[in-house]
């Protein structure tokens, strides 16, 4: 269907030149309507006559142009119901001259939907009759789908700013521009208009608590997030009310239509500082009783001691004196009982010691294969008297290494000390091997092998604890605690290995423990601590009679037991009650030897230490702690304090010689190390 075009003129020439004109512009209205995506048309005012709709009418709606020609109510016939109304109501009032836009949704017959924007002009004749009505339809569904979703999105970003349960607040030079729900509530204030257009200084104390301003401070902020990006800080805020409030502050600079804003993350944090504080005071309080607790294990440690060294002390005074034999087997018997009892209470102290989390490891340079070699030295009598063979085998471990000696030693005296117990016939091995060969910490695995009287499967799972023995007789026939294998698999376990056993009734067992150690730079220069001379006495009473020792001591019968101790080899002993009194003599005369107990009254014996080191020429006499605080760090405490050497209570007579030899033997002190 063409265009209808109405005109009368009499010029045919003219005509002609009219027609082929107009003829020329309707050619390129078609062409330009059928080029550019939307629908055109052209209709007769009042009628449903449509005298031109473009072809893009097809895409859009999914229908014949002819179609529509033939039937122009197609076209009302696609607009949804709900739209209708509107859409009619529009084009009546452009039958009266009036141009409209409308927008309005489309079902087609493959029952998809299209959002229409409409726009519609009335064109009129010179005596302003309207002549015909024409239009543009766009196809607007995407854009409608992508304002959909953007308004989805908006309400999701909305949801989640008003449901966060810190402040989110913008603001810029004006004060706050906007807020979430929660800002009302942190900020106390019922309405927005409370908290809106109010600057931050509005809701913080002038004066911060540090003392800093808070005007000048938020300007601070405002600029360095505005230069550098994001800003977090701690901020003291005040509510609507008045009442103050600690806040954790987030600032952050985002672009909002082509201007820098600031949106600021505001966390109310007094719960939090609340929580910290409670928990600060509790981990003060945990470090308090910790304290107390290795306060009192040293003071137990003590107590039991100082009366042990007077019994073990007196018993040996006794049998150097002339008694029966039945006497003399007597006191033996008092002396085994007590080292019996000694080695239970130093288990029991070490392993409270370990419970309560105070056994520091040492971590200082050990030669491994001089500690496996002093086994033998110290348990080889006892496997000698059994009748059994002591057999070592540490081929490939490292020699030089770093830990704590003590602690490995003890562990690995435990496990051979139970294999002669429970060993009759056979030998022993005590074998170690590198587990994992670490680049610089190797685990090590130590081994002793026995051929006793083993243990059962369900036995092995309990003697690791704490009080348990294979079964209830092994305590009538062979003595013991159970605490030794408690004690090595807690100090293997410090020592970032583990313990355990295999064993076999009737055969025999394999008691193992890893440990991790470091490893150490060979030095020749320190050879391994040779044990100690065995003729001490001897030497002592040789070279140094009428030496001058002075006793510091306050226990009375402690005193006597090692004034007896001394005098017996010939040394002059005096002595001195406490760390003053001590003082006091050290002053006035010259010693050769000083043995200083550490806990005493008035002043103890590190303060009496320290003291007499700042004495003018008393920096390099010899002075030996002999003391009932046996503990690791207070060995650590009387080197530090100046002492040269350690000796605990209950004294072993021979270590005690061994130690006053080697610190009388020296001339002159030039190496205080020489005497350790
Ligand atoms: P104690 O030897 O003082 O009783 P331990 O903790 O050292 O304490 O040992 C616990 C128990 O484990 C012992 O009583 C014994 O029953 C068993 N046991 C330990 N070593 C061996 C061993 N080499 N052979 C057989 N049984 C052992």
């Amino acid at each position: 269907m063409k265009i209808t075009l109405v005109g009368a003129t009499s010029d045919i020439t003219e005509q002609k030149r009219n027609v082929l004109a107009l003829h020329e512009s309707e050619q390129r209205f078609r062409q330009m309507a059928e080029a550019v995506g939307d629908v055109f048309w052209l209709s007769l005012p009042k009628s449903q006559t449509i005298l031109y709709v473009s072809p893009t009418f097809e895409q859009i709606w999914g229908r014949k142009c002819d179609d529509l020609y033939a039937n122009p109510k197609l076209w009302m016939d696609a607009i949804f119901p709900e739209d209708l109304p509107h859409v009619t109501e529009c084009m009546e009032s452009l039958s009266v001259g009036k141009h409209y836009v409308v927008e309005y949704r489309i079902r087609r017959p493959d029952g998809s939907i299209r959002w229409i924007n409409e726009r519609a002009y009335a064109t009129r004749s010179d005596d302003g009759q309207i002549v015909f009505t024409s239009g543009v339809d766009s196809d607007v569904t995407e854009q409608k789908k992508m304002q959909q979703s953007l308004y989805e999105s908006e309400v999701r970003f909305r949801t989640l700013y008003e449901s966060s349960s810190d402040a989110l607040v913008l603001l810029d030079d004006s004060g706050f521009i906007d807020c979430n729900r929660a800002a009302l509530r942190i900020f106390g204030c019922a309405k927005r208009e409370e908290f809106l257009n109010k600057s931050p200084s509005f809701f913080s104390p002038p004066i911060q608590p540090d003392g800093g301003d808070s005007a000048i401070l938020i300007k601070h902020w405002h600029q360095r997030t505005l230069k550098s990006g994001p800003q977090r800080f701690d901020w003291q805020l005040r509510r609507l009310d008045g009442t103050e409030f600690e806040a954790e502050i987030l600032l952050n600079r985002i672009e909002l239509q082509g201007k820098w804003v600031i949106q600021s993350t505001l966390r109310d944090i007094t719960e939090r500082k609340a929580m910290l504080s409670a928990l600060a005071q509790a981990k003060q309080q945990a470090e308090q009783n910790s304290r107390a607790k290795s306060l009192f294990l040293a003071n137990m440690s003590h107590e039991i001691r100082t009366p042990m060294n007077a019994i073990i002390g007196l018993n040996n005074s006794l049998r150097k004196e002339n008694i029966t034999p039945q006497q003399v087997e007597k006191l033996e018997k008092i002396g085994n009982a007590s080292e019996h009892l000694l080695s239970i209470i130093n288990d029991i102290l070490d392993l409270s010691k370990i419970e309560a989390d105070q056994l520091k490891l040492e971590n200082t340079r050990l030669d491994l294969y001089a500690l496996i070699n002093s086994i033998p030295i110290m348990l080889g009598e006892s496997a000698r008297i059994k009748g059994l063979t002591l057999h070592l085998d540490f081929a490939g471990v490292p020699r030089w290494l770093r830990g704590d000696p003590t602690r490995l030693r003890q562990a690995l005296l435990n496990y051979a000390g139970n294999a002669i117990k429970f060993t009759q016939h056979g030998g022993i091995t005590l074998r170690a091997r590198v587990l994992e060969d670490d680049d610089d910490a190797p685990l090590i695995r130590f081994e002793v092998i026995d051929t006793g009287i083993g243990i059962t499967t369900e036995e092995c799972s309990r003697i690791f604890q704490a009080f348990e023995q294979a079964d209830g007789s092994t305590t009538r026939k062979y003595g013991g605690t159970g605490l030794g294998l408690a004690i090595t698999q807690r100090l293997a376990r410090l020592m970032k290995g583990d313990a355990g056993v295999e064993s076999t009734p009737g055969i025999g067992s394999t008691f193992w423990f890893t440990a991790r150690l470091n490893l150490a730079e060979a030095s020749e220069l320190e050879p391994p601590k040779s044990p100690v001379t065995v003729d001490a006495e001897a030497e002592l009473r040789a070279k140094h009679r009428g030496n001058l020792v002075l006793l510091v001591e306050d226990d009375e019968i402690n005193r006597e037991v090692a004034t007896e101790l001394l005098s017996d080899i010939g040394l002059l002993v005096e002595t001195a009650e406490d760390g003053l009194q001590a003082l006091e003599v050290v002053k006035a005369k010259v010693y050769d030897a000083i043995l200083m107990d550490m806990q005493m009254p008035r002043m103890d014996g590190l303060e009496s230490t320290r003291a007499i080191r700042n004495l003018p020429d008393r920096q390099s006499v010899p002075i030996i702690a002999m003391t009932a605080n046996a503990f690791d760090e207070d060995r650590r405490a009387c080197i530090e304090a100046g002492m040269d050497d350690f000796i605990s209570k209950p004294v072993d007579p021979n270590l005690l010689f061994a130690v006053l030899l080697k610190c009388l033997n020296r001339e002159q002190k030039t190496d205080r190390e020489n005497c350790l």
